[in-house]
């Protein structure tokens, strides 16, 4: 890849793939909105002290304007950071880049104040409490290096104009020197941090997709199935779970091997996700059972569905010898109907109907309700 492209890509995504990077905003929305939180908390601390220290400044009598203002500037900026902190209660499941719009507001009234303190409050100081501010900012949030730069950019434009106005041509100077170093170095970090950052991300999701996809079929393994099945017993949320056995499975194996047997049951899998789709949770249970839980508080016609399982495995698997078909399929069912019931107590029910099916000939669908 070509220097440019290279440096478009870390600028736009962070060093990542578009569509990596898509796929990695569920997370970075859970670690901005929570060092949204973590920033608030810590800089309500601060104002409070500054705040509670205007009560044993030593400035003079005649300066007694000037401190009422700080207190109410102080005030409002504890105020700013306790709604900076609720956003996370109210807004955990948000997209990322509602909490990045948050977090650019709640950074424009703290930019705001240290440009207020570092010229207006002070003018006859260089600023300090801006360029902490800059150089820190590449540390809290994760976000696009190019939007981020713009930003520091734009603010730090606007914090000179106000330096330029207010102080004299030495301490002007002063500021302005102090400005580009620390833009600088703030641009250049945020660009290594967010390509670091993401990179992290890419991986830790990486890591959780082999820890819950079974090997041979790519489905939810049994540890991840639960885990999702609860999630959605939890939320209430109404649905049909399915255990599906193949039977007499033992036959392939027996018959052509256990590589072709392997083959047998990733076909299964591969049809139950064309059938169900992806907004239904499918897992594989162990050996040639599965588990499906379709989100549906009614389903019109089960043993269809079913039917245009096996119907998929006539295109998607040959049987070396030929006239043979593949094997078929027994289903147990229940229904989740959103009162207090936990994934054993339907994964029982629907394990009994699976044992009655078995017990009847196979290739049937039976369904237990509670
Ligand atoms: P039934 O009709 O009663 O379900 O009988 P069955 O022959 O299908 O046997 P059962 O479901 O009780 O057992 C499944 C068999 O699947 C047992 C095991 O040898 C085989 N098996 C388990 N895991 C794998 C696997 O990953 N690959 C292959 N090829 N076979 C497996
Ligand atoms: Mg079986």
């Amino acid at each position: 890849m070509k220097l440019k492209d290279k440096f478009i890509k870390l600028m736009f995504y962070g060093g990542l793939d578009k569509k990596d990077y898509e796929d990695v905003q569920d997370i970075l929305s859970e670690k901005n909105s929570r060092m949204l939180f973590l920033t608030g908390l810590i800089c309500m601390v601060l104002f409070l002290a500054m705040f509670l220290s205007t009560f044993f400044s030593s400035r003079a009598d005649s300066m007694e304007e000037l401190r009422l203002r700080s207190r109410m500037i102080y005030v409002f900026m504890i105020f700013v950071c306790a709604i900076a902190m609720m956003i996370r209660e109210q807004q955990k499941y948000h997209e990322n880049r509602f909490i990045i719009m948050e977090w650019y507001l709640f950074l424009t009234l703290l930019f705001g104040f240290a440009i207020w303190a570092g010229t207006y409050n002070q003018p006859y100081y260089p600023s300090t409490t801006f360029f902490v501010f800059l150089f820190a900012l590449p540390f809290l949030i994760i976000e696009r290096p190019i939007r981020l730069s713009i930003y520091l950019i734009g603010i730090s434009a606007i914090f000179l104009t106000c330096s330029y106005q207010i102080k004299t041509a030495d301490l002007f100077e002063l500021d302005f020197l102090n400005c580009l170093c620390f833009l600088y170095l703030s641009i250049a970090f945020s660009i290594v941090m967010m390509a670091f950052k993401y990179k992290e991300v890419i991986q830790k999701i990486k890591i959780e997709e082999q820890r819950d996809r079974d090997d041979l079929t790519g489905l939810l393994n049994k540890a991840a199935i639960e885990r999702e099945v609860c999630k959605c017993l939890e939320g209430k949320e109404k649905g049909y779970l399915f255990i599906i056995d193949i039977d007499n499975f033992k036959y392939v194996n027996d018959q052509y091997g256990h590589l072709f047997g392997d083959a047998v049951i990733s076909a299964y899998a591969k049809s139950l996700e064309e059938v169900f789709g992806t907004s239904s949770l499918i897992g594989r249970f162990g050996g040639d059972e599965f588990i499906v839980f379709v989100k549906q508080d009614s389903l019109d016609d089960m043993s269809r569905l079913f039917e245009q399982v096996k119907k998929k495995m006539d295109t998607t698997i040959c049987f070396p010898v030929q006239g043979e078909k593949h094997p078929t399929i027994s289903v147990g069912a229940t229904f989740f109907d959103g009162h207090d019931h936990d994934y054993k107590e339907l994964l029982d029910l629907a394990d009994q109907a699976l044992y009655e099916v078995k017990h009847e000939g196979k290739n049937q669908i039976k369904i237990r309700v509670i």
